[in-house]
């Protein structure tokens, strides 16, 4: 198979995942729903009242980045010491994040990775919503979803990043598009230092569509070091030198250890 047949299988590939999980997204949406995700009591709703006060502005309301930096629309977290120090060197403009990898935000996101419940995405995005000026997602053309490996894709149905890119883009009125693929499997980053998380995802991404775009923005459940997203920023910058990206993610893990 040459190189260019390889990409056109693999854009056709990204295409029929969006569209599987766009409709897993939906059918999500009804499940759930006799009950509140926190407290298990009836509710018409994800969040019922009562949980959604409490979460959103009681003591764990602190995990909000989105509290402090987002009701304006001065929100480029990079801007911030105490999460900049944390990252990698990033080839990003700018990040949006709407909590820390904390509670109640870790547990959604790791039920929605690894317990199949796909109606988190739901709850996440929803606060993302509330908390985030949408002016901050003005001049956004298009949402990107980090891509998995085929072989992840295989073993958890869907990708959670395609949900969330759904989500918001549907809230937003953005469109989005899968132009990334992932062209290797990577081993889990979870346990590698910042240098090997790089090195293991050196060109782990490829750009398989053309990018008439000014401004992107790449959508993942979490950044720790940034070294996923910025190898999705390399591909992406190869295809369109002068691109923009903002990146936005759900949570930033700061509990790591710092760069070096
Ligand atoms: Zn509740």
């Amino acid at each position: 198979m040459t190189n260019r047949q390889r990409l056109i299988l693999h854009s056709a590939l990204n295409k029929i995942k969006q569209m599987r999980d766009n409709l897993i997204s939906k059918t999500a949406a009804f499940i759930g729903h006799q009950h509140c995700y926190f407290c298990h009591q009836t509710s018409g709703l994800l969040t019922c009242q009562y949980c959604e006060k409490d979460l959103l502005n009681g003591p764990q309301s602190n995990i909000f980045l989105t509290h402090y930096w987002m009701h304006s629309t001065r929100v480029n977290l990079l801007n911030n010491p105490k999460i900049n120090k944390h990252l990698l060197t990033p080839n990003y403009a700018n990040l949006i994040v709407l909590s820390e990898y904390k509670w109640p935000v870790d547990k959604l996101i790791l039920d929605l990775k690894f317990a199949q419940k796909v109606y988190c995405a739901h709850i996440i995005t929803d606060w993302f919503i509330k908390r985030v000026h949408p002016l901050c997602l003005e001049s956004i053309e298009a949402l990107v979803p980090i891509p998995l490996s085929h072989l992840r894709y295989m073993r958890r149905q869907y990708n959670q990043a395609q949900i969330l890119a759904d989500l918001l883009g549907q809230h937003f009125s953005i469109p989005v598009i899968n132009p990334l693929a992932r062209v290797r499997h990577t081993q889990a980053q979870a346990k590698l230092n910042p240098e090997q998380r790089q090195s293991n995802l050196k060109d782990a991404f490829a750009c398989v569509d053309e990018l008439p775009y000014q401004h992107l923005a790449l959508i993942d459940d979490v950044i720790t070091t940034g070294a996923t997203i910025n190898q999705a920023c390399s591909a992406l910058q190869a295809k369109q030198a002068d691109l923009q990206i903002t990146v936005i993610t759900m949570a930033i893990s700061l509990t790591s250890d710092a760069k070096t």
